[in-house]
């Protein structure tokens, strides 16, 4: 008998609008033990399937029309919500949703969430319960289980968060893991740790997982079949490596490309001119020591420095919390330097003379992660677009609005759209209308600050390609930061990679990508699960989390997770090492190449 099958199961949505068909799927089914992967961009249903099969689905809106969802030969659309909550959440079907903190409770601490779990599921109370739960925390590898039940969920790290979360999933001792985009939001050395963890527990424990995600390359190092979702349908079903070799489907194909895209490198770029110059950039905070009125410093910024040359991009990777941002907003002003200078076409942009600030800020625009956030919603987009047209241009009236709708022209959208409001928009679109803002002071240098994180992949692929045009039209120069190094790789000419606060490497893209010198950087890559490269088997993981930059670890701060660590390198004052012409590292490993 199949373990688990859907058939014919059809979902609508019923709005003012009218009726709407979210899922109508005809067959899949999966054998007991396999992981099965399912993928589609945002919209395309595959959380609405994953709360169906747990009768979750609110209902009205949601109504399930027709089908069946069997679980060991049991119709799971046929269990009364009683049984269901009794006998098969938890107990039989587990889920890990997208984000941890919306799914653990923010008042409680974990072990509160946790022995409530386990006093319900598994009948166990005081040090029994409490034995229990501090294995579970040892199961999903979380160091230190004791301490981790006092604390409550906004003290954890994202990657402690979904540890939490998985072992709050598997309390009950379910064999069926339901897990909706387990990683998204996370780096990719904590999504690696975490789906290495996912693998691990479902050997272990036989489970069998269904995996939601909008990521080919997730699915390619995770799942045994794959189910493609589109428009509520599956459109095509099969072995992961055959889909992904032999796609047959547009929409599949498009899915496979978008994933493979990150595998190709920008082309070197031949400027000589320096744009931007930054020298041994500081930027310290002072946070309070507990509840004392002592103060601590915390090294954001370390002594960074480096050149821009003009219409260069340099990528700028690393986890969070490595200082990506707290740099760009530093050379922005937007931060007060603690220490060091930046320099603007030859002029110190620190000075504070109004002639060259202004033409700083006129010359320099960021575009920002979150295009829900960064759009102010009670603003026409024409006037949105037009702020920096209102700060340094004198443009007033008809000639106004003919560059707003030349801007919006210019990324994709039409100028009707002047007239909307941000929430008309999608992710996609509120993003382009962010870029027209950022062009609009004719700048030269446009900061782009994690500019896909927050939309999927295909709209992604269209504004990565639309940033490339642009930057080409207008001889742009871009610093990019991302966390997601297939987006760097397809951009950027340089690729800064910092780690706490200091740049631990520097060079050309195709030299760092593909040859890449220090063990955080080769850590880094070696995180991201590759297309071409299917299986668990070609992730590598960086195991710990990045120390807290108030009390770095003496000599190079990587040393309390570097591989190649050696006694040396706890007292070993980091610096640059050239490897090559505009190629440095920061490591002792490279100390005799130096010598040479
Ligand atoms: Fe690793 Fe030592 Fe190099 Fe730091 S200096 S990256 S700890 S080998």
């Amino acid at each position: 008998m199949v373990y688990f099958e859907v058939n014919n199961l059809i979902v609508h949505h019923r709005t003012y609008e009218g009726v709407e068909t979210v899922l109508d799927i005809d067959h899949f089914e999966i054998d007991k033990g396999t992981t099965f992967g399912i993928v589609g961009e945002s919209g395309q249903g595959k959380t609405v399937l994953a709360l169906t099969i747990l009768q979750l689905l609110q209902c009205p809106p949601g109504e399930i029309i027709s089908g069946e969802i069997l679980l060991d030969g049991i119709d799971l659309l046929k269990v009364s919500q009683r049984k269901m909550q009794q006998q098969i959440r938890g107990r039989k079907i587990a889920m890990i949703f997208q984000d941890p903190m919306s799914c653990m409770n923010p008042v409680f601490t974990v072990g509160k969430q946790m022995l409530d779990v386990i006093a319900k599921n598994r009948g166990l109370k005081g040090t029994e319960a409490l034995d229990f739960a501090i294995d579970m925390l040892g199961m999903v590898r979380l160091s230190d289980a004791e301490n981790t039940l006092t604390k409550y969920p906004h003290q954890l790290s994202g990657g402690q968060r979904q540890r939490v979360v998985i072992a709050l999933a598997l309390c009950c001792g379910a064999e069926f893991l339901i897990a909706d985009e387990p990683t998204r939001n996370l780096d990719v050395t904590i999504q690696a740790s975490i789906l290495l963890l996912l693998k691990e527990l479902q050997t272990k424990l036989n489970m069998t997982v269904l995996f939601i995600s909008n990521s080919m390359g997730l699915v390619s190092a995770f799942c045994d079949r794959t189910a493609i979702l589109s428009g509520g349908k599956i459109i095509e079903q099969g072995n992961t490596s055959d889909i992904i070799l032999n796609p047959q489907q547009a929409y599949t194909k498009l899915l496979v490309e978008a994933a493979s895209l990150s595998n190709k490198s920008a082309p070197a770029h031949s400027g000589v001119e320096v744009l931007l110059k930054v020298e041994h950039l500081k930027k310290y905070f002072e946070v309070s020591k507990g509840l004392s009125k002592n103060k601590q410093q915390l090294k954001a910024v370390d002594d960074v420095s480096f050149e821009l040359k003009k219409g260069e991009v340099l990528g700028i990777v690393g986890e969070s919390g490595c200082g990506k941002s707290t740099l760009v907003n530093t050379i922005l002003s937007l931060f007060e330097p603690t220490g060091g200078d930046v320099w603007f076409e030859g002029q110190n942009a620190f000075l504070k003379k109004k002639k060259t600030d202004n033409a700083f800020k006129k010359n320099v625009q960021i575009v920002f992660q979150d295009p829900f956030w960064s759009l102010n919603p009670r603003w026409f987009v024409k006037d949105i677009v037009a702020e920096p047209i209102d700060a340094y241009g004198k443009l007033k009236g008809g000639e106004r609005l003919s560059r707003v709708n030349k801007l919006l022209e210019m990324v994709g959208l039409h100028k009707e759209d002047a007239f909307k409001y941000p929430h008309e928009f999608s992710g996609g679109q509120r993003q382009r209308i962010a870029i027209a803002r950022s062009l609009a002071s004719n700048p030269k240098l446009v900061v782009l600050d994690e500019p896909t994180s927050s939309i999927d992949v295909f709209s992604q692929a269209q504004i990565l390609g639309l940033l490339k045009d642009l930057k080409d039209e207008f001889n742009l120069t871009n610093i990019l930061i991302s966390h997601d190094l297939g987006v760097v790789n397809q951009m950027a000419n340089k690729i800064a990679v910092m780690y706490l606060g200091k740049i631990v490497e520097f060079g050309p893209a195709s030299e760092v990508f593909n040859d890449p010198r220090h063990p955080y950087t080769k850590a880094l890559f070696n995180s991201i699960p590759k297309i071409d490269k299917m299986g668990m088997e070609n992730i590598v993981t960086l195991e710990g989390t990045i120390p807290s930059p108030i009390n770095p670890p003496s000599g190079c701060s990587f040393h309390t997770r570097c591989a190649n660590a050696c006694e040396a390198c706890s007292e070993w004052n980091p610096y640059p090492i050239y490897v090559d012409k505009e190629h440095y590292v920061s490591c002792i490993l490279y100390e005799e190449t130096k010598e040479e």
